[in-house]
């Protein structure tokens, strides 16, 4: 089996930003898995601006702040980038499979960072009764087909979840020209940025309403309406406020999951709640030389925290293998 000294999986803004604090602590050898044919993660399909104020003090779009990084990985001799490169399996001491084109690779690595990142919740997991029709999308995915494969989901649109991404697509999807009736919330705040609330729905006049949920989603082939009510402070029906609205699209927007399945094959510590790893610190999982950071170690709200964090994981990790500092 081949060794490395670091191997860190996923190469969105955490895995970069680790690899290259990980180089600036001293590690020698880092080796960047990623199973996507480029860098940068999630920041890809996120062409909005609001990327880097903290970081750059200035403001990118997610490609941008991506670029910036990945320009600085492949750069450094010391850090192999392997693209279209898929962890599978993850062993207690470090052991590490991944399939690339053509082959299976198998490696014991000194020490580990994952930076795996997160899915999305789904509409199975709210849940939403009625009709399976086409039409309904998990909001990031959503984000990927307009953003980055040209694709128009519909033309009218409601959106389930006022998080980030549920408000970003609205306003992606108005600037397409689709109608988007409304945005869905049962809890009485957004739990989205408030410059995403002001200039993603109000800039659009985009009606959102709070303590509301949808009861229903209706159509044969294709969605058709949704059924709403609005709900009590213990998300009790109201009843007599029900409505309906009509529409071919609806947008799931109800959270994010840390991805630590690899965590779990290896037998490290997972909070069954969250998906995150159990532990006293940021950054640190149960098993020694394994390191999680981004969001596979707590979802963040910006990219820019994302790699301060990361960069701590790094460092962390060229502690771990006895890295002069
Ligand atoms: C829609 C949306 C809008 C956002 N808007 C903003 C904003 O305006 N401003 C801001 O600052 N932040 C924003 N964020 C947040 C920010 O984008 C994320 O916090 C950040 O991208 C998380 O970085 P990450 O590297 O942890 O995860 P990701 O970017 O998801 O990267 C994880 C990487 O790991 C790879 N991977 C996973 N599993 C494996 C495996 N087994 N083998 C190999 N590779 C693997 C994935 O392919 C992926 O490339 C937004 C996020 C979303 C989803």
């Amino acid at each position: 089996m081949k060794r490395r000294e670091l191997v860190i999986v996923g190469g969105g803004p955490a895995g970069m930003a680790a690899a290259l604090a990980a180089r600036a602590a001293g590690v020698e050898d880092v080796l960047l898995l990623e199973r996507d044919q480029h860098l940068g993660g999630i920041l890809n399909q996120c062409i909005h601006p609001g990327f880097g104020l903290h970081h750059f003090k200035e403001e990118l779009t997610g490609p941008e702040y991506a670029d910036r990084f990945a320009a600085l990985v492949h750069a450094d001799p010391g850090i192999e980038v392997s693209l279209r490169s898929f962890v599978v399996k993850l062993g207690k001491d470090r052991e590490l499979s991944y399939l690339r084109p053509g082959a299976m690779e198998d490696i014991q690595a000194g020490a580990v960072i994952l930076a795996t990142g997160c899915r999305e919740r789904t509409r199975e997991m709210i849940p939403i009764p009625g009709s399976r029709p086409a039409g309904v999308f998990p909001a990031g995915l959503a984000q990927k087909m307009v953003n980055m494969e040209g694709w128009i989901p519909g033309r009218e649109a409601v959106i389930v979840g006022s998080g980030d991404i549920g408000l970003i697509m609205a306003r992606r999807m108005a600037l397409e020209g689709v109608a988007v009736k409304a945005v869905i919330e049962i809890q009485k705040t957004s739990r989205g940025l408030v410059r995403n609330v002001v200039q993603c729905l109000e800039d659009f006049g985009i009606p959102l309403r709070f303590q509301h949920r949808l009861t229903a989603i209706h159509g044969a082939d294709r969605v058709e309406k949704v059924s709403v009510v609005r709900v009590d402070d213990d998300f009790k029906d109201i009843p007599g406020t029900a409505f309906e609205i009509a529409c071919d699209t609806v947008l799931v927007s109800v959270g994010l999951i840390p991805e630590n399945e690899l965590l779990e094959m290896a037998g490290g510590a997972v909070d069954r709640r969250t998906n995150t790893p159990v532990a006293d610190e940021v950054n640190l999982t149960s098993l020694p030389g394994v390191f999680a950071c981004g969001n596979a170690c707590k979802v963040y709200d910006l990219a820019d925290s994302v790699t301060r964090d990361s960069e701590l994981a790094g460092r962390m990790a060229a502690k771990y293998l006895g890295v002069p500092a």
